[in-house]
Formats: structure tokens, sequence, C-alpha cells
């Protein structure tokens, strides 16, 4: 079994807000011992020297679309309802090397960050073997959790559309028999590939799924033991709808029995009171998409008030057109900042200590995974992030001058179970020179593919202007 040992590194351990010296033994895919100070021992395989470095459990992005990736720069200056038009018209064209190179140029990505683990909530299941070789491919700890959907917005939110535009904008027509075989061939297939790959269920939104798909979530999530991945009440119109229609879409989730620690629920915005409630109690992870919650104008998530429920946060960067670039270093400064000008107490405002927890133990807790932590028996999920930087140096290195001042610029390099992905400005696992160029190749071809497609949005997006008055 491999070893490396970091030797004279600041750690970013458990519970502690400064960053003691000390090493790290990584031994196979886990870290076999943590040795404060000068402890502990002076040989393994490898022996890298970490002074001038801290190293940190890896970060986990509990909430992204990595189809995104491919539309950088396309629109994302209208609210949820409307922007969903236009990267769903993208999203159709998209072919299996479309969704490959979005894969990979968001490992890229997130390896850059510090992020070792994500969770890919992915409409294309057509494309779902593309999207999981290249997971494989990227070396990162991936799950996967596929849509399924078969309800639309505009029929849910009374949107009414002229007879010639409705049909491009219907939800898939799938039957749940049809949806329960792709679920369990993806989890013969791939379910637990090199210990890095989990399949999740993906309902795309409560709302969105039929009372037969809800059953079908309950059914499957028991048959094949399944974690599961969802949007929840990111928007007020949503929220509104589900009081409508069962008195709160947490509530008809509860009486379901479809709450639980394997679910986690992305967004969760515009939660009652005793919603909030019900998801501390069953165990539900929220993931918090701060970014992606300002850029489309959603509402911001009351994170001291779940905090203080008792609610698992984890953090998420959610699409690239919207929330920007997938850098949980941003993400969490969002979350560490947006909840102080409405929060008198100081003392309840969140802290560096804080949301770093979030980004990395709420994110491993939302997958299931034992990692999060710099800990004797983790897994060796991990980054190293230079100290010794013009952006970085600081009298005393502490968690608070990471979250606030860390960034890619100061990673460099990152590990997922024991094995660098990333490491001195290279990427490890893959052939990103050849990703890169051959994405550049083809970029124009993949976003300008939609063009039909975005005239229909562009006729159907007044529609749905209205679901918004004029002030709210
Ligand atoms: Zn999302």
């Amino acid at each position: 079994m491999p070893s490396l040992l970091i030797r004279n590194a600041r750690l970013v351990l458990p519970g502690r807000a400064d960053l003691p010296s000390g090493s790290l033994l990584v031994e196979g895919e886990r870290i076999s011992g943590v040795f404060p100070g000068s402890d502990g021992p002076t040989t393994a395989d490898e022996v890298i020297d970490g002074a001038g470095f801290a190293v940190m459990p890896g970060l986990v992005n509990a909430h992204h679309h990595s189809y995104s990736n491919v539309l950088r720069g396309t629109r994302n200056d209208r609210r949820l309802e409307s922007w969903a038009l236009y990267t769903v018209a993208h999203g159709y064209v998209l072919d299996g090397e479309a969704i490959r190179l979005a894969a990979l140029l968001g490992a890229a990505e997130a390896m850059r960050h510090g992020v070792t683990a994500l969770i890919d909530h992915a409409p294309h299941v057509t494309h779902a073997q593309a999207a999981l070789e290249a997971h494989r491919e990227s070396g990162l700890r991936v799950g996967y959790a596929p849509f399924m959907h078969d309800r639309s917005d505009h029929d849910l939110l009374g949107v009414s559309l002229p007879d010639d535009l409705r049909p491009a904008f219907d939800a898939p027509n799938r039957p749940p028999e049809t949806i329960a075989e792709f679920y369990r061939r993806m989890v013969r297939e791939w379910q637990g590939h090199d210990g890095r790959l989990q399949v999740l269920l993906g309902p795309n939104a409560p709302q969105r799924c039929s009372p037969a798909l809800l059953d079908l979530w309950g059914r499957l999530a028991d048959e094949l033991s399944l974690r599961v991945h969802t949007h929840l009440c990111e928007t007020l119109p949503q929220a509104r709808y589900g009081i409508s229609e069962s008195g709160g879409t947490v509530t008809e989730l509860a009486r379901r029995g479809l709450l639980n620690d394997r679910l986690s629920v992305a967004h969760g915005i515009w939660l009652e009171e005793a919603e909030r409630d019900l998801l501390a109690k069953h165990g539900v992870t929220v993931s918090h998409n701060p970014a992606s919650n300002l850029m489309l104008g959603s509402g911001t998530m009351p994170l001291v008030d779940y905090l203080k429920r008792g609610i698992s946060v984890a953090l998420g960067s959610d699409s690239t057109n919207t929330g920007g670039a997938a850098n949980l270093f941003e993400v969490m400064r969002l979350a560490l900042m947006l909840p102080r000008p409405t929060t008198a107490n100081e003392l309840d405002w969140p802290t560096p200590q804080s949301v770093f927890s979030l980004a990395s133990e709420g994110g491993a807790r939302a997958l299931g995974i034992e990692a999060g932590r710099i800990e004797k028996g983790r897994l060796a999920d991990l980054a190293l992030v230079r100290l010794d930087t013009p952006l970085m140096a600081a009298a005393e290195p502490s968690l608070n001058t990471l979250v606030m001042h860390g960034g890619a610029h100061a990673v460099q390099a990152t590990m997922v179970g024991g094995r660098f992905v990333y490491r001195d400005g290279k990427v490890l696992s893959f052939d990103e020179t050849a990703m890169l160029s051959h994405y550049q190749e083809v970029a124009g071809k993949i976003v300008g593919a939609a063009s039909d497609r975005l005239r229909l949005a562009e006729r159907a997006e007044p529609y749905f202007t209205k679901l918004y008055p004029p002030a709210f």
C-alpha cells in the first residue's frame, strides 16, 4: 500500500479555528495518522515538506449541474423560471461529447478550487453513460443524480402557453417502470465504481414529480439503497404552489415518508417554520447555493435560522450559468457574509469555522462519504494550500485566512482517495490540454446549435414573467 507523509504543515483540524503545525500520513486511500508538532514518522514512500502549506479536507460541491460547464456566458439575467427556458433550450442540443467535455471542464475547475467531491444533478439522462465515464476519468469523487420528472413548470404554476409552444416545454413522458429500469441499470453498472462513483436518485423537484413518480422515489430508494438529491422551494412561486397544493412541499414529503438523512435538497429558501423543523427532525441536508440564488434573484436562504434549528447544511455552486464559477471558496464567503445585515446579534453570525465545516463535513454528509475531516481513518480527500504567497501571507495563518483569502490561486495540489488528481498547476488524472483544445474547437458549435430552441424560449418568456408581479 503506497504511503505519503506530509511533514511540518499547518493542518485544518476538526473543531479548531487555528492551523496547528503537524504531520499527516496517508496510506492507500485513507488518512492513517495525524501527528501534532514534530511527532510522527519521518519516512514514507513519498515525503512532502509541508512548510508554507496548509492541508485541508477537500471541499464538497453539494449541488452542481455539470452540463452547464459548456454554457458559461449564456443567459443568466432572468429569474429561475425564465432562465430555465434558456438553459433547457441549450440542454436539448447537448450530445454525449458535450456532456463529457462539460464534466471534465468542471473537474478541472473543481480540483483547482480544492474540491474533491461533488453532486452532479443531471438532466441529461440519455447521456448518463458519457457523464459517468467522464466522472470516472476525472479522478474526483462524484455523486451522480440523474433527473426524473414528469410535470412541467408551466402546468404547475398556471402559465398558459400557446398551444404551438406548449409541447416544446412539456416534461418528458417516461413511464415509471422505464425510469426504474434506468436507475437499476445505472446502479448495476456504476454504483461504487472505483470506490469513487455513486448513483443517487435525482428527482428534479418534488412538485415536478407526479404521485406515481413520488411513489417510485420511495420504492427505488429502498430497493436500491440510494441516496436522493433534489431541488426544493427555490423560488416564491414554487413555495406558493406547494402550500396551495398540499399545505407545503416538505409537509407532503413527510407524509409520504420521503424525508430522511439520505436525502439532500438544494436551495430550500422559501420554507415555513414547521417545514424547517421537519427537515431538522429527519436529518435532511440542505445544500445552500448563495451565488446562484443571488444571480437569479431567488432569495436568501436563512442560514442562521437553519443552523439554530439543527438542520444539516452543505454548500453548492449550482449551475455555471447561474452561480458562475464552481468556486467553493467564494460560496463560503457568501455564506459567511450574507446573513450579517439581517442578523442582529453578532454572536449568531456564521464564522469561518462554521462555513468551512459546511463546505467540507456538511457536503461529505450529503454524499454519505467518510471524508470532510482530517482524522485518522477518514478518506484522504485533501487539498494543499499555499500560505506563503502575497495573496495568503498573514502574521498567524488561520481558518479565517483560508476562508477569506483562499481560492484557486492558493491551491497547490488536490488529492482524492490518496491519489493526487491535481498538482503544481497540472491536472494529473486526465489529459487536460487535449480536452481543452477539443472543447475550444467545438464550443461555438455547442452553443450555436441551440439557436432554434432559443427562439422558442424567447417567445415563451413573456408568459413566465407574469409569475412575478411588478413589486413583491
Ligand atoms: Zn440546481
